[in-house]
């Protein structure tokens, strides 16, 4: 696939306040925005954020959704929820929900699965540590990460490839290994879905990433929480 605008993702994780949202949100309501953005604020702040946003180039996300489709499951959103409230698309297999929630690439699976039996697009995170990278395993480590997270009717999905060492550290991959393994997921795993990467990306070196053969977008932690810089990856700007 090669979509003619690079989608940018914006994860806030667990951040913001009402306030926060209402000034980021209205903010970016008043941007020349081009390129395609989906905001995934903590489930609590979604409706807010959908209320808020005006631009039709302005998209909503979850960051998490459940793998069942309803019942005794005390604290947890399901995907139909999601749905239900205007949100379109849902982030699943973050590195810190697979880190700090010991997520399995088959409960991954699952819930991707889910999001899309709710008309949820499913970003899928994927991303090797550190430990694998040094020692020459990335490729082997993605290529079985991707076998057993992706639902088996894989229509409609992203894959963002998050190296665990990048994110939040303030080190973003070289591009020559982030080419590596797009082409990898693209040409010998055949994925022909959006490929975006996350990582440490800010206002200063998307443009680059986005240069890069088959990343069709990015996915920002940090840098989305940072209203003006944040919009200029919207708009495209230097
Ligand atoms: C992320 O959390 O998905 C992420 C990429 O974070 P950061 O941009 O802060 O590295």
């Amino acid at each position: 696939m090669t979509p003619n605008k690079p989608l940018i993702v914006g994860n806030w994780k667990m951040n913001g306040s009402l306030s926060f949202i209402k000034e980021t949100v209205s903010f970016w309501n008043n941007q020349q925005i081009v390129n395609p953005t989906v905001v995934c604020p903590p489930f609590v702040y979604l409706e807010a954020c959908k209320n808020l946003i005006s631009s039709p180039l302005l998209g909503l996300g979850a960051q998490d959704c459940h793998p069942q489709a309803s019942g005794a499951f005390t604290g947890n959103i399901s995907a139909q929820q999601l749905a239900d409230i205007g949100c379109q698309y849902a982030i699943v297999g973050h590195s810190e929900r697979r880190q700090y929630h010991a997520e399995s690439n088959a409960l991954v699976r699952e819930k991707a699965q889910r999001a899309i039996d709710c008309n949820l697009t499913p970003i899928i995170c994927i991303g090797e540590n550190l430990a694998d990278r040094e020692s020459g395993l990335t490729l082997e480590f993605l290529a079985q990460q991707v076998t057993e997270s992706l639902p088996e009717k894989s229509t409609r999905i992203i894959i963002a490839y998050e190296p665990i060492w990048s994110i939040g550290t303030g080190k973003t991959a070289a591009p020559e290994n982030i080419a590596e393994v797009h082409q990898f997921l693209r040409q010998n795993l055949g994925l022909d879905c959006r490929l975006l990467y996350g990582g440490s990306v800010t206002a200063a070196n998307y443009k680059e990433i986005l240069g890069i053969p088959n990343v069709d977008g990015v996915l920002v932690g940090g840098a989305s929480l940072k209203k003006e810089d944040f919009a200029k990856m919207m708009m495209n700007a230097d």
